[in-house]
């Protein structure tokens, strides 16, 4: 599967500088303080599903200069919740750690394939996926009011202003 890239890929381009991007991008200023002790992974969401993302070992190879941990897919599967960011002794921004991670390999033109399909199903219908008929037919049987009608307009405008469709085609 494409989120599962290898360590091995991982590992291969090493960028002294590159801890350096982080720690002045905005968000990153405190990545250094980490002292790997998993408290952001025993938390995160998204670890407890798989064993591809660990967000200390994320921090870690990006604190090495491993480059190439932004391009891992690993660090796409982040959604932000900020769980991490609120449980960190060290007071490590983590959810923006992932963020920026994120936004160097855009900068780099890179974007993994899922991810751009997200892209696209919420600039075409509002939501990351389709809402199947059957699960509008069960919120219908269980009372519940029809999921929020998203501004499609607002959203297209907004994908021209960022030029998100030079970015997913
Ligand atoms: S919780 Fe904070 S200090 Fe601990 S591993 Fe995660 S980022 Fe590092
Ligand atoms: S913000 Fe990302 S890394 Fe942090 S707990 Fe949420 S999904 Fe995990």
């Amino acid at each position: 599967m494409e989120i599962q890239r290898t360590v091995k890929e991982m590992y291969y381009r090493v960028d002294p500088k590159f801890k350096y991007k982080i720690l002045k991008a905005p968000g990153g200023e405190t990545f250094k303080f980490c002292y790997q002790c998993g408290t952001c992974t025993a938390t995160c969401p998204v670890a407890r599903f798989t064993d591809i993302f660990r967000p200390n070992k994320i921090i870690h190879l990006a604190k090495l200069g491993i480059r190439n941990v932004a391009y891992s897919n690993a660090v796409w599967l982040c959604v932000n919740c900020y769980a991490c960011t609120e449980r960190c002794p060290q007071g490590v921004k983590v959810a923006d750690v992932m963020r920026l991670l994120k936004n160097l390999a855009v900068e780099d033109g890179y974007i993994p394939e899922f991810s751009k399909e997200f892209m696209k199903n919420i600039l075409n219908t509002g939501f990351v996926y389709s809402i199947p008929a059957s699960r509008i037919a069960k919120r219908v049987a269980l009372d519940l009011p029809p999921p929020p009608q998203p501004k499609l307009a607002d959203l297209k405008k907004l994908g021209e202003m960022v030029k998100i469709s030079e970015l997913i085609e």
